[in-house]
């Protein structure tokens, strides 16, 4: 998952401003990608861009942004998903045309042809500089048939397979893409007289913007001083939101599929009551990401919520080594427990998901070392048994929890005295989406698209 943001500004507007106000919107994408932080803009002759390995607030020091002039940006927080975390991979990223200038492309998502395109380039004679599927997609761009930016990217993007929001900056345009199924999203908003395409509606709250509309699936906007044109439709026999938007990824504060995350979440937790109903004394949920779920489980059963676990803010997943080992200590220094909520009460855990299981049992076991009774988890999503293709690094296959065990397995691999998942249709009805709109393969294996290949995350790697 990665954020993504661009910003058009009519010449007539403020001039300075683009970079800064891209600022602003990263920091509320910042959710969607921890590793990597980056801006390009243009004063309409040449791009610059920004880009470092950090958060937003670590990655632009006051200099970059002064020296980042310009009425258009396009920003991006990475969290990779193809190609390894590493500053070559950080976007957006910038390739060359000999005839029609510089381009910056920032992608959400996951190009699954990746590997076949770019051995294709390489035959042709293209270079390439990265391990990172984004930079297939801009060199497949810049070698498509056509004598303008418009024409290559609508030949190009039909012959790429998986799931972009693309923004891409030239000193003329900028242009906003999705994918035909709409995988990920990507929104379109206004501000004075500027143009916002964001990965999410907070960041066009964030700046003060309003939501116009979502780039429709399949869509190739072009904005430009001439506004907005559709310069091409990608057509597709159904679409394919991922439903983990609602259940984990995506702001709270954000709008998808016309409600607020946090209303959808609090549906969820609602419906997991009906399904999962448990006898216990206290509602807590892990927080962040599960405070709506648990407060939708509260109000439904009855049971009061509280607060159990309070979150350190400042432990980062940039300062948390992806290893099984320190995964597990993490629980120990992202949450504390407070005692005098749990101490002999019958306690109902909610969580959105449980993906390695490894933070679940770390959990559990911090609740009753601090009081709890009897610790009921549930969770706000179905079992996670299938790798995610499409833009979430999800962990493999085996490394899925749900994969290799069973429901009561699960439950004692946690230590949990009751555990209950909310079912997949369930968690579909909270979203108010059609199943067939929506893709839930993590939940089901059933792909949007055909899958043949096991794409890890170093498929591009350059040995
Ligand atoms: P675990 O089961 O130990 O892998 O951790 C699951 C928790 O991590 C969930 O409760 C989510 O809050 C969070 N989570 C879910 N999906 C992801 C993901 N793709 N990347 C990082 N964290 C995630």
């Amino acid at each position: 998952m990665c954020g993504v943001c661009g910003i058009w500004s009519p010449s007539e507007d403020d001039p300075t401003d683009a970079a800064r106000l891209m600022f602003f919107a990263l920091y509320a994408l910042q959710h969607r990608g921890q590793e990597s932080a980056g801006i390009a803009a243009t004063d309409g002759r040449d791009l610059r861009i920004v880009r470092r390995m950090g958060l937003v607030g670590q990655v632009f020091a006051e200099p970059d942004l002064a020296a980042l002039t310009g009425r258009a940006a396009l920003g991006h927080t990475r969290y990779s998903t193809t190609g390894g975390s590493r500053i070559e991979n950080a976007q957006p990223m910038l390739v060359r045309d000999d005839r029609l200038g510089e381009l910056a492309i920032g992608h959400n998502g996951n190009c699954i042809n990746a590997r076949e395109v770019r051995a294709e380039l390489a035959l042709e004679g293209v270079e390439f500089s990265t391990s990172s599927d984004t930079e297939v997609v801009a060199q497949a761009i810049v070698a498509a048939p056509g004598h303008t930016w418009d024409d290559r990217i609508a030949h190009a993007m039909p012959t790429l397979q998986g799931a972009w929001s693309l923004v891409l900056l030239t000193p003329r345009a900028m242009y906003a893409i999705r994918d035909p199924l709409g995988v990920r999203p990507l929104c379109l908003g206004r501000k004075g007289g500027a143009w916002l395409v964001a990965s999410e509606t907070c960041a066009l709250d964030t700046i003060g913007a309003t939501y116009v509309r979502d780039v429709a699936p399949g869509e190739i906007l072009k904005i430009d001083d001439a506004g907005l044109t559709t310069i091409a439709e990608l057509g597709a026999d159904r679409r394919g939101l991922c439903v983990f938007e609602h259940v984990y990824l995506a702001s709270a504060s954000s709008s998808l599929g016309g409600s607020t995350v946090y209303a959808t979440r609090e549906r969820m937790g609602e419906i997991l009551a009906d399904e999962q109903p448990a006898d216990a004394d206290v509602v807590i949920p892990v927080p962040d990401s599960a405070i709506p779920a648990a407060v939708g489980y509260a109000r439904r059963s009855g049971i009061p919520f509280r607060e159990g676990l309070i979150k350190n803010r400042y432990i980062g997943r940039t300062f948390i080594q992806p290893s099984e080992e320190l995964r597990k200590h993490s629980v120990a220094l992202k949450y504390n427990a407070l005692r005098d909520v749990l101490d002999g009460k019958r306690v109902v855990v909610v969580d959105d998901s449980i993906v390695r299981g490894s933070t679940s049992g770390p959990i559990v076991q911090l609740l009753k070392r601090n009081g709890a009774r009897e610790v009921h988890m549930r969770v706000c999503s179905p079992p996670i048994r299938h790798q995610c293709f499409f833009g979430v690094d999800m962990a493999r296959r085996d490394e899925l929890i749900a994969s290799r065990m069973d429901v009561e397995q699960i439950r004692r691999h946690v230590g949990a005295d009751t555990l209950g998942y909310l079912s997949l249709e369930g968690m579909v009805r909270a979203t108010g989406a059609a199943s067939g709109d929506l893709c839930s393969a993590c939940f089901t294996g059933e792909y949007p698209v055909p899958v043949q290949l096991e794409l890890g995350k170093e498929a591009l790697e350059i040995v």
